[in-house]
């Protein structure tokens, strides 16, 4: 028997939401609207994000790789805002009503709410081209959000985990996994981004501005340095973070072009004053030191001192083609 529209919510998703719910949801999942109650004197931080199947994933890419794709992709702008994960409300746009996909999907969904301590209150389910949203929210103290604006000449400009790595990932997808030298670990690193959430809430003290690695290193870059008034950078190319599965599979250039142009590392890149960058010795994440912020507006890559150059600067969905398609 085809299962309804309504079936499919109570089946699927209002488990979900009755799990990860807490005492800020009034009503979830089951009439027009939720009702929520934000904790008194917080700001609401709020991100959308969608993934399209031939833009964003392969088809056939499984359901559970698509469920901690979407969320650690959305989570992660809450972790370069510095806020907490409070709800989040899903559109999800499927061809067919698989009960098989469903339940893949619904139960990683319901492992990372928890792990994120997330609730899902809300969402829509239509018929069409598999396409899935997630719209995320935070909290965070009145007026203490990180943003991209509040660079200084000076600062040093650092990055968590490792670049590229997600983007080699990718590269295993397009070429199949029988690819000699492919590693899995970078398949988890494009499908299962770890979302710096507790590094977020860190920097909200100490760092000068922050934002989220998605459409790579340079351009990412690029967009803290504008909004901050038009300075530029010095990276030292040496001090680029590069996981040893990156470096056997494909090599220290490739690898490097990757962190400073790959997408989709979720991985935070922020701005922080020298005598503050102690305060985050006790952070479980790696650290990377890769370059200061300076008055002169471009941004010059180095090796070991040597002036260098690389082509490329990032992903941008309406000047190039998808990497997918
Ligand atoms: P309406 O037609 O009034 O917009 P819907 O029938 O679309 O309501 O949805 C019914 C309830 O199920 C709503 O509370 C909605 O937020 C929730 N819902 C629908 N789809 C999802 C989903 N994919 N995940 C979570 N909640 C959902
Ligand atoms: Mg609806």
């Amino acid at each position: 028997m085809p299962l309804g529209e309504f079936e499919l919510i109570q089946r699927y998703f209002a488990q979900v939401a009755e799990a990860s719910s807490d005492a800020s949801v009034v009503l979830g999942v089951g009439d027009d609207c939720a009702i929520l109650t934000p904790p008194a004197s917080r700001q609401l931080v709020v991100s959308i994000d969608t993934l399209v199947e031939g833009t964003h994933f392969l088809p056939d890419t499984p359901a559970d790789l698509l469920a901690s794709r979407l969320l650690g992709a959305a989570l992660s702008d809450l972790a370069a805002m510095g806020a907490q994960p409070a709800w989040l409300t899903l559109a999800l746009s499927l061809p067919t009503a698989n009960a098989e996909w469903l339940k893949r999907f619904s139960e990683r969904l319901a492992e990372l709410c928890l792990e994120f301590k997330i609730a899902l209150v809300g969402g829509d389910t239509t018929r069409g081209p598999l396409t899935l949203t997630a719209q995320v929210h935070g909290f965070v103290p009145e007026g203490a959000a990180l943003v991209r604006s509040g660079a200084q000449v000076d600062d040093l400009i650092c990055v968590s985990g490792t670049l590229g790595d997600s983007r080699a990932g990718l590269e295993a997808q397009l070429k199949g996994v029988e690819q000699p030298g492919f590693a899995p670990y970078l398949s988890e690193r494009f499908f299962a981004p770890s979302p710096r959430i507790a590094l977020g809430l860190s920097l909200r003290e100490f760092a000068h501005s922050c934002i989220d690695i998605s459409d790579g290193l340079l351009s990412d870059l690029a967009h803290i340095l504008k909004a901050s008034g038009g300075l530029g950078a010095r990276l030292q190319l040496e001090a680029l973070p590069l996981s040893g599965a990156i470096l056997k599979s494909y090599g220290q250039d490739q690898a490097r072009q990757w962190a400073l142009t790959g997408g989709e590392d979720f991985e935070l890149c922020f701005t922080i004053p020298a005598e503050k960058l102690a305060n985050l010795a006790h952070l479980p994440v790696p650290i990377a030191v890769i370059g200061k912020v300076t008055q002169a507006p471009d941004i010059c890559l180095f090796d070991r001192g040597i002036p260098c150059e690389i082509s490329g600067s990032g992903y941008d969905h309406f000047l190039k083609q998808s990497p997918v398609e």
